[in-house]
């Protein structure tokens, strides 16, 4: 039996790993147009700040670790068409441009997303960069090391973007950061917690312009500024991480896509071909705090996804839809942390999901243990459904690492729990770890106007 997987990233990787630990004898074949297998742009921060010196060592999977074990790993090979009819797939080898057709009995696509570059006068500029994969990598990371570049510029300020900036700054650079919208991370967390980040953003020199329209990249040959609406901003590099589009171009007239070019899957992540499935970042994710689909562009998701692909692939019809997802990430901002799930007021908006918000804030400890003893200010915000107080999302946010404690959210957002199912929860009290209620006890009893 052949398996075709296309992609080798992280939806792409977790496929092959499924697929090995869960049957025999399979004739396996993963294509990857890219040159480098599996780059994890996940661990680029990492690389960028020198807490890993090899590029070549934020991978997901060196290709050894698979055609060890019999699979064919094709860099450099880019699938150009699927033939459903005949259960090929046509592939160009990139190097030589020669074209072969190759067989499939089951076809996997992971072939994720392209990162936008903005459709603004100046940006085919030298120096107007991109944030993803390995090329974009270096050669950023040749910028932050070059001491005649004194200004970037980073274009939107989700995580992608905060991750830039960051490194920057701590390559002694003078950063903008810009964005269309008022807020940093507005996409992520809600205003109370972007205030706190927004401050200490500032605090820590980056300068923020925020609700800027972007109106030209200008330079010579290299750029030298960014025009907004708000100004003029001399930049010696540009670094664009403002959203990201399906690559999905190649099967645009092949495989059913949505208005925006994501791959159309049904609850069985099948594509309208059969033995033809989608995961990953190219597809929209079914969200179970919104009940429906939307794009969340997720390392997690991609691997869930996959995950479930292999689990039932040979299943006349699979036993049991896909579950879905909540979504869940977590980032460093400098000195802060933050973890966050589900929905918050921005995506619950734009899913027209009705939604109640509350917002938490307390220390860590018993109020008796002095602030700069591990005591910090920590903050929680929830976001409920205000008839029957089902929890569709929530962030935790402080200097010290309550990370751990956004998993929690997050389960309790899968399952579908109730602010009162959280507000009573049996969580542990230890005067060197929480207080005499856990945290999220607090928040959510505060959630419920019974507390404070
Ligand atoms: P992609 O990673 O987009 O990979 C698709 C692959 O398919 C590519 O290698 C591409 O070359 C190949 N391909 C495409 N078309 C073809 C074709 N026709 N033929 C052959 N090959 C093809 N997510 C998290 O969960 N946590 C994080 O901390 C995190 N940090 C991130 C930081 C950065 C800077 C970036 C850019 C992303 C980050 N993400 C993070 C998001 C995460 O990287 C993506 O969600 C994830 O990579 C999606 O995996 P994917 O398999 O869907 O596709």
């Amino acid at each position: 039996t052949k398996v075709v997987v296309v992609g080798a990233s992280h939806g792409g990787h977790q496929a092959i790993l499924e697929l090995l630990n869960r049957y025999d004898n399979l004739d396996i074949t993963m294509f990857e147009a890219g040159d480098f297998v599996s780059f994890m742009s996940c661990g680029m921060e990492l690389y960028l700040e020198n807490s890993v010196t090899n590029v070549s060592d934020v991978r997901n999977f060196e290709p050894k670790l698979f055609t060890d074990q019999g699979v064919h790993v094709l860099n450099n090979h880019e699938v150009t068409k699927i033939n459903a009819d005949k259960k090929t797939v046509t592939v160009q080898d990139v190097k030589s441009g020669d074209k072969s057709d190759y067989d499939y009995d089951k076809l996997i696509l992971s072939s994720g997303v392209v990162p936008n570059n903005l459709p603004v006068p100046g940006n085919n500029l030298e120096n107007v960069y991109l944030m993803r994969g390995l090329d974009w990598a270096t050669k950023i990371k040749a910028k932050l090391e070059d001491s005649a570049v004194k200004n970037i510029t980073v274009i939107g300020a989700g995580y992608i973007g905060i991750e830039a900036a960051e490194a920057s700054v701590k390559a002694g650079k003078n950063v903008t950061l810009i964005d269309m919208i008022d807020r940093p991370l507005g996409t992520y967390l809600d205003a109370d917690m972007t205030d706190i980040l927004q401050k200490h953003l500032e605090d820590k020199g980056v300068k923020l312009v925020l609700g800027a329209k972007i109106d030209a990249y200008e330079g010579n040959g290299t750029v030298s500024a960014v025009k907004t609406d708000k100004g003029f901003f001399d930049s010696d590099v540009v670094i664009q991480a403002a959203g990201v589009k399906p690559n999905t171009k190649w099967l645009d007239g092949i495989v059913e896509l949505d208005s925006r070019g994501f791959i159309n899957t049904d609850e069985y992540l099948r594509t309208n071909f059969p033995d033809v499935y989608a995961v990953g970042d190219a597809t929209l994710a079914y969200s179970i705090p919104a009940q429906q689909k939307m794009p969340i562009a997720l390392a997690t998701v991609a691997r869930r996804e996959a995950r479930y692909v292999t689990k039932h692939l040979f299943e006349k019809k699979p036993a049991v839809p896909f579950n879905g997802l909540v979504g869940s990430s977590a980032l460093s901002v400098f000195d802060y942390h933050f973890a966050s799930s589900g929905l918050n007021s921005t995506t619950a908006a734009k899913a027209n999901v009705k939604v109640a918000t509350s917002f938490y804030q307390d220390t860590l400890r018993p109020s008796y243990v002095p602030q700069d003893k591990n005591n910090p200010a920590v903050y929680v915000s929830l976001v409920f459904d205000p008839q029957t107080h089902i929890i569709l999302g929530g962030a935790v946010l402080s200097t010290y690492d309550i990370s751990a404690q956004g998993n929690v959210l997050a389960l309790a957002i899968q399952n579908q729990m109730k602010l009162e199912d959280l507000a009573e929860a049996d969580f542990f009290f230890q005067p060197g770890f929480d207080r005499q209620w856990s945290l999220l006890n607090l928040a959510a009893q505060h959630a419920l106007g019974d507390a404070k």
